[in-house]
């Protein structure tokens, strides 16, 4: 693990993301243990330091981009071991039969050591460029001895032995019994508890998670609604993301996914849907008023073929709006771009959506991930957690808050991060991973575990 220190990053051109985000020419970083002391001009920080120059190293940012560390707001870690998997059956030809034929038999067999790889090597491979939060969606049913239990902690530790900061949660559903559902309920509530006690040290925290309300029966969701009553943290569901789900509900007496979710309190502002393409306009009106937040996966979504979510008419209702991956890969940036491109091909106009795939990863995925610490994440201001990336990237044309959007879609989504800072915790130096772990053993050992789960499925 890298050193925390006190740090002085800079000099660079500091984009400092949120609602009000600004570009600072020739800027930096002041980083006092977790936290950011503040953020200004490189040459005012280092004199303001004054006696305490002596206390804070400096990490040469070269005059490259200085970015906060990057969120993916919706991530599924253990879909690594699907990379390059045969399927048993005739190829899916819609989303339920990809669900039955891939993911609900990769999931089953998930064992203990499968789930702390399948998380690790991700996370490793998303620090190279630049993200450093992830909020995680993970299902392990028969994890050990025939039940979920304990597989979050197994997560939390991939996600803490590589230094980044992450939000899980376990996906509830009825698909493989009451017992599994009943303990997969019950290890979200124990993981969130352990998380506010202390466990994680701040870089770990807990949802409820759900599947979808088509694998959850009336008693489930009633469960996440007691529950969330009770600890306030939030339910992380897809929803609506293949139109399979909305007719379930309709069949079930209702508008569709959301409407059912609202009857069963699982909106809220603590709350994130997954994908939201097969809605009604009564319910984004419901999403808006509950203050619900929405995560798109375009890149997911196209894979899939399920339809795009029609993200330029959910940000007009000023819906929190946030992009993830949805397991497609953990670097969040494909998708960042994928979102752009999809909104114009969407409504085939090449105006559409410019601002509103912008915003997602600039304001959305900050604010969304930061409900879920203590402190603001993904964001570079004074008294947020200190998780910066040093992009290796030199703009070829004027940086500024105008032209900020053109730089990330067309230039910094396609760079590598120099160095990566999170909580305060120099975690890539140079290009170089700072941690003590041994990346090449770990791939030999997922391809060990790869080959058994192969055969298991
Ligand atoms: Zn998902």
């Amino acid at each position: 693990m890298g050193r925390m220190a006190r740090l002085l990053v800079g000099p660079g051109s500091v984009v400092t993301f949120g609602k009000d985000g600004e570009v600072i020419e020739e800027g930096g970083v002041l980083i006092d243990g977790n936290v950011i002391e503040s953020v200004g001009k490189y040459d005012d920080l280092h004199r303001a330091l004054g006696e305490r120059k002596e206390e804070f190293e400096t990490l040469d940012a070269g005059g490259r981009v200085i970015l906060p560390g990057i969120v993916n707001a919706h991530m599924h870690f253990y879909s690594t071991f699907a990379r390059g998997m045969a399927l048993k059956d005739a190829p899916p030809e819609n989303f339920v039969q990809i669900l039955e034929r891939l993911w609900w038999r990769l999931d089953k067999a998930l064992g203990p050591e499968d789930c702390y790889l399948s998380a690790a090597i991700p996370i490793l491979q998303g620090l190279r460029y630049g993200i450093t939060t992830y909020l995680d969606h993970h299902a392990s049913p028969f994890y050990r001895e025939g039940t979920p239990l304990g597989c979050l902690e197994e997560v939390g530790q991939a996600v803490l032995d590589t230094g980044v900061r992450a939000c899980l949660c376990y996906e509830v559903s009825d698909r493989d019994g009451q017992t599994v559902a009943e303990v997969g309920m019950s290890e979200n509530e124990r993981f969130i508890e352990m998380c506010r006690t202390g466990h994680g040290g701040g870089r770990l925290s807990g949802m409820i998670g759900l599947h979808a309300q088509f694998t959850c029966e009336d008693d489930t969701l009633e469960r996440a609604r007691q529950l969330n009553d009770y600890l306030r943290a939030g339910c992380h569901i897809h929803c609506a993301e293949d139109v399979a789900d909305a007719e379930n509900a309709r069949s079930r007496g209702f508008q569709g996914a959301v409407d059912r979710l609202r009857e069963f309190g699982i909106l809220g502002e603590k709350s994130i849907l997954a994908h939201c393409i097969h809605i009604t306009d009564a319910e984004v009106e419901m999403i808006a008023s509950s203050g619900t937040a929405v995560v798109h996966q375009p890149t997911s979504n196209m894979n899939n073929a399920v339809g795009a979510a029609a993200i330029v008419d959910l940000a007009a209702e000023g819906i929190l709006l946030g992009v993830g991956t949805d397991g497609m890969s953990p670097v969040v940036w494909n998708d960042f771009r994928t979102a752009s491109w999809l909104m114009r091909h969407r409504a085939a106009d090449p105006r559409q959506g410019w601002g509103e795939s912008v915003a997602l990863l600039v304001e959305g995925n900050p604010a969304l991930a930061s409900r879920y610490f203590e402190k603001p994440v993904g964001v570079l201001r004074e008294g947020a957690f200190a998780d910066v990336a040093v992009m290796d990237y030199f703009p070829p044309t004027p940086l500024s808050k105008d032209s900020l959007g053109g730089h990330l879609l067309f230039g910094l989504s396609h760079s590598t991060a120099y160095h990566v800072v999170c909580d305060g915790k120099i975690l890539l130096e140079s290009g170089r991973l700072k941690l003590d772990i041994d990346e090449e053993g770990l791939a030999a050992r997922a391809r060990e575990h790869a080959q058994e789960l192969w055969e298991r499925f």
